[in-house]
C-alpha cells in the first residue's frame, strides 16, 4: 500500500515524556482493572511518533476511558493516554470546519465553537468523551437525518505502527479511513481529525406517548424527514417494553427557558442521583418513573440551545459508589422492520434474567457509508440499554449469558451489537455481527504486522486470538 503522506518523523527526539511505572487502568464501570507497564501522556505529535516507533511491546490507546470492557488497555502494554493531546489546529467559521488533536473532549470543543454559533454535527448524548475515542468507536447520538460519526469526518491523520504519519479520507487512503474510524485503536493512533460542524439553534422539547406498535409509522410520518427535528429518541418502559414516550427537540424561535448556552460544568445533580436511586432500587421505582417522574420532567416547557443539550455531563449518572453495584450500557441495532420482533425477544430475555433495567431507549441511524466495522450495516433502530448489575463474579457470568442471548437475537434479526461495552460476545458472534471483520484484520496485518496495537477487544477478536478466537 502506498500512502500519500509518508512523513516519517525521526525517533531520535529524546522527548521527556511523562510516564509512570506499572499502573492500573480502569473504566467508568470499575469492572475492568488492567495493569499496564506504563502510561504516557504525550502533548506533541513528535512524542507520539517516538513512542510508537520505539516501543518494543504492545501499545494500547486511551481516550476518556468510558468504554466498558478494557478497550483501552491490555496487560504489559504501554498505554498512550491521549488526553493531553488536545489542541485546536484550524477552524473556519465560513466552511463550518474544525481541525483538532483528538485527545480533546467534545466539551472543550464546544467551549471553542459555541461563540461562533456552531455545534458538533454528530456526537454521543454526553460531552465528556474524547473526539479520538468517539471516532474509534464510530459513535452516534440522537441526531435525526444522520448516522454514525464517520459521516461528519472530512479527514484524519494516523500514526501507524512503523511511525509513519498518514492522512486518510474518503478520497485518500480510503481503506485506512474506513478502517480506523470504528477501529478501536487497532490500526494506529488517530492524531488529527477534521470535522464538519452544524449550526447551533434553539430547540423546543416536545413529547408523545404511544404503544410501541405505533412508533414506526409515527417516526416515518412525523420525524424521519422533518427538517425541524434535530434530536429525537424514545424511552421504552420496563418490564413489558410496549409503551414509550417519544421525545423530540425541534427548531424554534420561541424564547429560551434555559438561558445557559452550555451545560454548566459545576451543575449539581442531586435530583438526578435521587431519581436514579428510586428507579434502580425502590420497589415500584420504575412505575413511579413512567407515571410520575417522566411526565413531570417532560411537561415542563423547555427551550434551550442545541449546544446546551449536546453538552450534558455523565456526572448526572454517577452513583455514590460502584463497589457492590455498577451501572453499565449495552446497545443493539436492528433494521427498522425488525424493531418490534427484536424488542419482544429482548424483553423476554431481560425478564427471564431479572435484569435491573434503568433505561431502554430507541434511536435511529442512517446506514454507515463504508467503515469496515460498521454497526449500521443498513439503516437501523438502536436499542440503548442502561442497567444496574452486581459486581460479583456470579452476576458477571449471568450478564455474559443474557448478553450472548441478546447478541444472537440481534444477529438473527439482521442486526448487530455495539463494541465499546463489556466483551461478552463470542468470536463467532463478533464475526457474524461484523461480517467485514476479516477485511479489517487483513488490513491490520498489513499495517501492523507485529500486532503492536492491542487492547482487550483485539485480544479477544483479533489475529492473535486465532481463526476461532479466544473465548472471552
Ligand atoms: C454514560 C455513557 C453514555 C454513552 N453514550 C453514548 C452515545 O450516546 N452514543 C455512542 O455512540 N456511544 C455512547 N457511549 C459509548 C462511548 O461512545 C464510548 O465508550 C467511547 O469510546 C467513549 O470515548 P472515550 O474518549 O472515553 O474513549 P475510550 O474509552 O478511551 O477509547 C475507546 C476506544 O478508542 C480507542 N482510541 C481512543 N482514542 C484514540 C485515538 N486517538 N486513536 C486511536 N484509537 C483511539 C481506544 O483504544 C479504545 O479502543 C456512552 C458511554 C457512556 C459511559
Amino acid at each position: 500500500m502506498r500512502f500519500a503522506i509518508g512523513l516519517f518523523l525521526c525517533a531520535a527526539l529524546g522527548g521527556a515524556l511523562t510516564t509512570h511505572a506499572a499502573e492500573t487502568v480502569n473504566d467508568i464501570t470499575q469492572l475492568n482493572p488492567i495493569v499496564v507497564d506504563r502510561v504516557a501522556h504525550p502533548k506533541t505529535l513528535e512524542e507520539i511518533v517516538e513512542l510508537v516507533a520505539t516501543h518494543p511491546g504492545p501499545i494500547a490507546i486511551g481516550g476518556g476511558r468510558y468504554s466498558m470492557g478494557g478497550q483501552t488497555a491490555t496487560e504489559h502494554a504501554l498505554q498512550i493516554d491521549m488526553r493531553s493531546f488536545k489542541q485546536i489546529l484550524g477552524f473556519s467559521r465560513e466552511r463550518k470546519e474544525i481541525t483538532l488533536q483528538p485527545g480533546i473532549t467534545w466539551r472543550a470543543l464546544q467551549d471553542f465553537i459555541d461563540p461562533y454559533d456552531l455545534s458538533v454535527s454528530i456526537m454521543q448524548s454526553y460531552a465528556n468523551f474524547t473526539v479520538g475515542g468517539a471516532l474509534s468507536v464510530n459513535a452516534h447520538g440522537r441526531y435525526i437525518g444522520y448516522g454514525p460519526l464517520v459521516s461528519s469526518v472530512k479527514s484524519i491523520k494516523l500514526v501507524l505502527a512503523d511511525g509513519q504519519v498518514v492522512e486518510a479520507s474518503p478520497q485518500l487512503n480510503a481503506e485506512l479511513f474506513y478502517g480506523a474510524i470504528g477501529g478501536y485503536g487497532g490500526l494506529g493512533v488517530i492524531v488529527e481529525a477534521t470535522l464538519h460542524l452544524s449550526d447551533n439553534v434553539r430547540l423546543l422539547r416536545t413529547f408523545e406517548e404511544m404503544p410501541l406498535a405505533d412508533y414506526r409509522d409515527y417516526f416515518a410520518a412525523q420525524i424521519e424527514h422533518n427538517p425541524q427535528v434535530i434530536l429525537h429518541n424514545a424511552v421504552l418502559y420496563p418490564d413489558q417494553y410496549q409503551t414509550l414516550r417519544a421525545v423530540s427537540y425541534r427548531r424554534t424561535e420561541l424564547p429560551l427557558t434555559v438561558q445557559e448556552r452550555l451545560t454548566p460544568l459545576n451543575q449539581n445533580y442531586w435530583k438526578e442521583h435521587k431519581a436514579m436511586k428510586v428507579v434502580s432500587q425502590w420497589p415500584g421505582g420504575k412505575t413511579l418513573r413512567q407515571e410520575v417522574i417522566d411526565p413531570l420532567v417532560l411537561k415542563k416547557p423547555q427551550v434551550s440551545w442545541r449546544n446546551h443539550e449536546a453538552s450534558l455531563d455523565v456526572r448526572e449518572l454517577e452513583p455514590d459508589s460502584r463497589a457492590k453495584r455498577t451501572y453499565v450500557l449495552q446497545e443493539y441495532f436492528v433494521p427498522p422492520d425488525q424493531l418490534e420482533s427484536f424488542i419482544q425477544e429482548m424483553g423476554t430475555t431481560l425478564r427471564a434474567h431479572k435484569v435491573n433495567v434503568i433505561n431502554l431507549s430507541i434511536r435511529h441511524a442512517k446506514a454507515d457509508p463504508g467503515t469496515l466495522l460498521a454497526w449500521a450495516k443498513t439503516e437501523v433502530f438502536a436499542l440503548v440499554l442502561y442497567y444496574q448489575q452486581s459486581t460479583t463474579q456470579a452476576a458477571r457470568n449471568e450478564v455474559g449469558q443474557w448478553t450472548r442471548a441478546l447478541v444472537d437475537s440481534a444477529i438473527k434479526h439482521g442486526g448487530s451489537y455495539y463494541l465499546p461495552y463489556q466483551i461478552h460476545a463470542t468470536p463467532q458472534q463478533f464475526r457474524a455481527a461484523y461480517p467485514r471483520a476479516g477485511e479489517f484484520l487483513a488490513l491490520k496485518a498489513r499495517v501492523d504486522p507485529q500486532n503492536k496495537f492491542r487492547n482487550k477487544l483485539w485480544d479477544a477478536y483479533g489475529v492473535a486470538a486465532g481463526e476461532n478466537g479466544t473465548q472471552p
